[in-house]
């Protein structure tokens, strides 16, 4: 009989990829590079590199060029326009040809260092999904910090499927089960955390320190953020629908409580003109829930019209590899 405990050394090293999505990165971007590889050669795994350029408008693209020529194992995928990073890791997703991915920021706040964990971690627990958890949040404001605790509080709370895990981000390890399931989810809406969660599968976090801006700046506003949120919460829950008609109920049994003592009362007191007080705070205070419930519809029908016009994702300009 062959020597059948050979059979493991002689199979072919597992490929893992690395996603990492790049936008105005000019200033990080050799660094990241430089650091990535630093860390992949002294592991026993094939690796790819795929940096996603979406629509930068500086010198990213050219600076990718070059590391992939002198690479071989870089892949360059230029989007066609800015899309977004949500769109832009998809668009990586989409292409990767590994064992198991890696997402990375270009601006090295989801440490390369930390790859080897990832690694170990998933072939320890034999996870499908082994995801970042931040311990601290450096060089972030408190507001900052504030609003994204208050974020998951909210989210986990009225988005009943899906448990968001806190503090997470998109830096994670995925396996080829996780990246088949994410891969069929083509809303147009994405929410990547959320998204992330809902496939299930085995999930293990791996908790770290997340490091401030190597250079540049962040590419979010508060404005942004606030979309993002909306986003989760929109996509993942019909639970703002349902306060809304709940505030409708109450709302209505109150004003029936009103008019029946509105009534009796002028049966017999008579009519006193005088009332313009509650007439006013009335008037302002239904108008401003009837809006309101209106803006809520508004972002569901929003989400129905971005998803019924079945757009693609992102397209790609062009895809530079060996
Ligand atoms: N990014 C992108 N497209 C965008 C905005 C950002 O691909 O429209 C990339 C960016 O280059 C970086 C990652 O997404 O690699 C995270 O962006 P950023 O550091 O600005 O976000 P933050 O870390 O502040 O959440
Ligand atoms: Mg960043």
């Amino acid at each position: 009989m062959p020597a059948r405990k050979n059979v493991k050394a002689i199979n072919k090293k597992e490929t893992i990829s690395i996603l990492v999505p790049c936008y105005n990165e000019q200033e990080v971007i050799d660094l990241c590079h430089k650091e990535i590889t630093s860390i992949i050669d002294n592991l026993p795994y094939n690796f790819e590199i795929i940096y996603i350029n979406d629509g930068s408008s500086d010198e990213t693209l050219d600076k990718l060029q070059k590391i992939q020529k002198k690479d071989e194992r870089v892949i360059v995928i230029n989007l066609s326009r800015n899309f977004g990073k949500e769109a832009a890791m998809t668009a990586g997703i989409d292409n990767v040809s590994g064992d198991a991915l890696i997402i990375l920021d270009a601006d090295l706040q989801d440490p390369p260092a930390l790859i080897p964990d990832l690694i170990n971690m998933w072939k320890e627990t034999n996870a499908d999904v082994v995801y970042g958890q931040r311990l601290v949040r450096e060089g972030e404001t408190w507001f900052k910090k504030f609003t994204a605790n208050g974020f998951y509080k909210v989210i986990n709370f009225i988005a009943s499927n899906v448990e968001i895990p806190r503090n997470t981000g998109d830096f994670r390890l995925m396996n080829r089960r996780a990246i088949d399931a994410l891969i069929q989810l083509r809303e147009k809406h994405r929410f990547m955390k959320g998204l992330f969660a809902w496939i299930g599968y085995k999930q293990v976090a791996l908790q770290y320190n997340r490091a401030p801006r190597a250079a540049g700046e962040t590419k979010w506003s508060y404005v942004g953020l606030w979309k993002l949120a909306m986003e989760g919460i929109a996509g993942f829950s019909t639970t703002p629908l349902r306060v809304a008609s709940f505030f409708g109920l109450i709302i209505s049994i109150l004003s029936f409580i009103f008019a029946a003592y509105i009534t009796i009362r002028t049966i017999i007191f008579g009519i006193d003109v005088p009332g313009w007080a509650t007439l006013t705070v009335m008037i302002s205070f239904f108008s401003g829930i009837q809006l309101l419930s209106i803006g809520i519809l508004g972002e569901y029908i929003g989400r129905i019209f971005g998803e019924v016009k079945k757009r693609p994702l992102y397209f790609i300009e062009n895809i530079y590899k060996k």
